[in-house]
């Protein structure tokens, strides 16, 4: 287990470092993943602000509200488009697009799917981690029993 995790955009300029373990990584399916990461969903660990730098690149992120008014927003590289960590407003937590880390975190598959309600059409979810019909805590709609 790395006690130091890297993690870079698809440029490399921009480079961070979490020390410690991450948290688990989690899948959310909501529509605005959906778009920022391109894919059935944005695979995200997290890690207290503590544990999280920016080796480089900073001039390079920017920032982007969909809706006027909502604290939902996206960050990414100004230079090749890759989703970045983001802070999140209560500043308690930083959330790490998980495909954007250089090292194992060290642990294996999702510890949940979120925001299951508002999946793509097309995907099936074939593992057996809870499913939540929105955010953690919300309703299961996992056949898993418990
Ligand atoms: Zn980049
Ligand atoms: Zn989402």
């Amino acid at each position: 287990m790395n006690d130091r995790i890297r993690g870079s955009c698809l440029c490399g300029d921009v480079k961070f470092v979490i020390s410690g373990e991450p948290g688990p990584i989690g899948q959310c399916h909501c529509s605005k993943c959906r778009k920022v990461s391109g894919t059935d969903g944005n695979a995200v660990t997290r890690v207290a602000p503590e544990n999280f730098a920016w080796e480089s690149g900073q001039d390079l992120i920017e920032t982007y509200y969909p809706e006027k008014g909502s604290h939902w927003h996206s960050v990414f590289c100004r230079q090749c488009g890759s989703p970045l960590p983001l802070e999140t407003e209560a500043g308690n937590l930083v959330f790490i697009p998980a495909g954007l880390l250089d090292d194992d975190p060290g642990q294996r598959g999702y510890v949940a799917h979120i925001f299951v309600g508002s999946k793509a059409l097309w995907v099936e979810i074939t593992d057996n981690s809870p499913q939540f019909e929105e955010n953690f805590g919300s309703a299961r709609v996992s056949k898993i029993p418990t």
